[in-house]
């Protein structure tokens, strides 16, 4: 048996996290609460790449990077980037 040490890899509603290794500029990832003074709550947002290749996003204090914990990037989701047109 295995027991997994690492961050929850969901929120407490089963709403899976995004990993950082399936993100890549152009996704649209959304924040839960509480990211800081900068990031509305369930903000959306275009995830950016910058010269470093360092995944970001933009916000009220210019960029917001995104860092993982273990691959995870707790209290944020991955959305569909391209919706299907109706
Ligand atoms: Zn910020």
């Amino acid at each position: 048996m295995t027991i997994y040490n690492g961050p929850p890899k969901a929120d407490v509603h089963g709403r899976e996290y995004a990993r950082i290794g399936s993100l890549r500029a152009g996704c649209l990832v959304q924040f839960d609460e509480e990211h800081g003074d900068c990031m509305p709550d369930q903000a959306v947002r275009l995830v950016k790449c910058d010269a470093d290749g360092e995944l970001y996003v933009e916000c009220s204090c210019g960029r917001h990077l995104l860092i993982d914990d273990e691959g995870i990037l707790v209290g944020v989701y991955r959305m569909e980037s391209k919706p299907r047109a109706a």
